[in-house]
């Protein structure tokens, strides 16, 4: 029985409180899904997100994997957060500061590193999710404060950590985005998926502040949206309330290019061979 048709997942009920994630090679970006796929994206993300899991050794939801891209996880209780860490003011974080909404204690450069990780939650929408400041969260009654304590905790030390096996395989993991939920007893279990979807990965040779960054990840994809005009046409939709409007078919120079750097990114972030 399908559970839920995601944005790049297939997600599938298979009863005791259990569900198969397909990681399809479907991408999106700015939360629309373009109608391109990427070869060995699925693949990519299944397997990233079974190192990650195994090697974070923090409580997290993966049952077992089977086939190239099949996950099967436990049933959680989601958390309606998007649990967001940063470490480099960049994407969206970028935008905010230089608006006047965000205020950080360092000058807003343009990928400039930041003195301590940033938590920077957002609710999880279909359409497009938004900052959300930690009083919301509470008030909203999706966690309460202690709770909320825990995520954030939970947030910045996993970010700490594959920080720290990123830097040794010669990146930078510029921000991250985790999803918990609840178990049976409440505890606060590491949900969803750990991949290129969910990261920035800049290549720490060309790192330099003030610049868009190399990234091995979807970057190369928003940054070609942007050039060719469909992030300003989809901001604009949104602004008026506009259906989403269709997003350009991709390169093919691109979409190889992006299954390169998914597949560098999962080699050398795990010293494996895909
Ligand atoms: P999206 O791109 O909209 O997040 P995905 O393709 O990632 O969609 O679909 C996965 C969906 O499953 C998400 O809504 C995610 O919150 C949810 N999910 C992830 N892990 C679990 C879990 N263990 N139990 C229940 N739902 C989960």
């Amino acid at each position: 029985m399908p559970f839920k048709r995601g944005k790049v997942k297939d997600v599938y009920d298979l009863g005791h409180d259990q569900l198969l994630f397909i990681f399809t090679d479907r991408v999106s970006a700015y939360d629309v899904v373009l109608p391109s796929t990427i070869p060995r994206k699925g693949e990519v993300l299944c397997k990233l997100a079974k190192f990650w899991f195994e090697y974070l050794k923090v409580p997290n939801h993966m049952v077992r994997v089977e086939n190239a891209n099949r996950m099967v996880v436990r049933k959680l209780k989601m958390i309606p957060v998007e649990a967001v860490v940063r470490g480099y003011i960049y994407g969206s974080l970028f935008d905010r500061v230089k608006k006047g909404e965000v205020k950080l204690p360092v000058e807003p450069v343009l990928a400039a590193k930041l003195p301590e990780p940033y938590f920077d939650p957002t609710t999880k929408s279909d359409v497009k999710d938004e900052p959300v400041t930690l009083d919301q969260i509470i008030e909203e009654g999706w966690l309460d404060k202690d709770q909320l304590g825990e995520l954030r905790k939970k947030t910045v030390e996993i970010y700490g950590k594959m920080s720290e096996r990123a830097e040794g395989a010669g990146f930078i993991l510029a921000d991250l985005k985790l999803e918990f939920g609840f178990d049976k007893q409440e505890n606060i279990v590491l949900a969803d998926s750990i991949g290129p979807d969910e990261f920035r990965l800049w290549p720490k040779s060309e790192y330099a502040p003030g610049k868009t960054q190399e990234s091995y990840d979807k970057q190369v994809i928003r940054d070609w949206l942007g050039k060719v005009g469909f992030k300003k046409t989809l901001d604009e939709a949104r602004k008026e309330g506009r259906p989403t409007p269709r997003p350009p078919d991709l390169p093919s120079d691109l979409v190889q290019e992006t299954s390169r750097r998914y597949i560098v990114a999962y080699e050398k972030l795990t010293g494996l061979k895909l």
